[in-house]
């Protein structure tokens, strides 16, 4: 196995990066002259912190990780287009993603020019063999992509399966668990302890409701979330969105967990009873992969009737597909009724 740091790009490696005079001064209040702010208080004429420490020592508290463990980013998909930044070299470096899953990451690794290597899941949406994924490896793959639960098929990877592979890839292995809160599998950050190469995800935007603030987060070695807090804007996260999130923290989510996990199994045995539903995926997550008689169809009906759903019918083993998030029980009603109206009209 390659040491991480022979994979890191070289002039990442050797980069100056910025910091501020605060840095070094280190103290609580003062006299700050130092970064031509408006001196006049309107909530916001101070730059935030870029080390984000409020909030790191709150997530370290929830996610039971140091602190130097924690990388904050604009959104997951910030942490996303670090992995690339921080490890690909442009042109000559390549990345495998397994498909369907969540499309942020070929679009990062095409803004980066780096190439994709593509692994279908199998029929069942389960892991291709750790054999068949090493196959495609070559000494430029860099970076490994595995969601779980996976977006958009909606299931959770055995973890022992995911791990096995972790430890056999020669490369950065990147778990997206965006919908982790969601699933009985739970959740594999604490590996980041004792593994080099692994960058595990996580993001607000789901289970916490935070969509609106843009947070994600990267869990890894202190030496990767070294590297990220080194390239990323040394102020990704606004004032605005520290404070706001910061005071979220202090509310727990269990219960809007368990709604949507009580909705899911509702939404779930209703559609079942519906003619244009074939079937309707296991679900590890706050969705549903739900395969139906004309997704187009469908689709066009509920965009007509001001209901907005994911039309994913074109992706690789989602044929007739459509991908619908778990919303409120009176959302998931007229979704509902909707859907029998277009039957009155399809269904004979
Ligand atoms: C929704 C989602 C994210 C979250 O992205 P943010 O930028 O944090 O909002 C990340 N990964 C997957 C697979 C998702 O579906």
């Amino acid at each position: 196995m390659r040491e991480t740091r022979t994979l890191v790009r070289p002039n990442i490696l050797a980069l100056n990066p910025y910091s501020t005079a605060r840095d070094e001064y280190g103290g609580g209040s003062g006299v700050f002259l130092d970064a031509n702010e408006s001196p006049f208080d309107t909530g916001f004429n101070r730059y935030p912190d870029p080390h984000q420490r409020e909030l790191k020592a709150k997530l370290s508290a929830i996610k039971g990780l140091p602190e130097g463990n924690i990388f904050i980013g604009n959104g997951s998909d910030e942490a996303i287009d670090l992995c690339f930044r921080v490890f690909c070299e442009p042109g000559r470096d390549n990345a495998l993603i397994l498909s369907p899953s969540y499309g942020m990451y070929g679009v990062c690794a095409a803004v980066n020019d780096v190439q994709v290597r593509e692994l279908r899941l199998r029929g069942d949406f389960s892991l291709p063999s750790r054999d068949e994924i090493l196959s495609l490896c070559d000494n430029r793959t860099k970076l490994l992509f595995l969601c779980s639960p996976n977006n958009p098929t909606g299931n959770a990877f055995d973890q022992d399966a995911l791990m096995d592979i972790v430890s056999s890839f020669d490369g950065i292995t990147v778990i997206d668990e965006a919908y982790a809160d969601f699933s009985g599998k739970g959740s594999l950050r604490w590996k980041v302890l004792g593994t080099d190469n692994l960058i595990v995800l996580q993001t607000l935007s789901k289970a916490w409701g935070l969509a609106g603030l843009r947070l994600g987060l990267a869990f890894a070695s202190e030496f990767i979330v070294g590297l990220f807090s080194e390239v990323k804007y040394p102020y990704n996260i606004s004032g605005a969105a520290q404070k706001a999130v910061s005071e979220a923290l202090e509310r727990p989510i269990d219960g809007y967990v368990r709604d949507i996990l009580a909705e899911r199994g509702r939404l779930e045995a209703e559609l079942l009873r519906h003619p244009s539903v074939e079937r309707v995926y296991p679900s590890d997550a706050n969705f549903l992969l739900v395969r139906t008689r004309d997704a187009d169809a469908l689709y066009s009906h509920l965009i007509a009737d001001g209901i907005i759903v994911r039309n994913r019918s074109r992706l690789p083993l989602c044929g007739g597909c459509l991908r619908i998030t778990v919303g409120l029980p009176e959302e998931n009603d007229r979704l509902l009724k909707s859907i029998t109206d277009y039957e009155k009209g399809h269904i004979h």
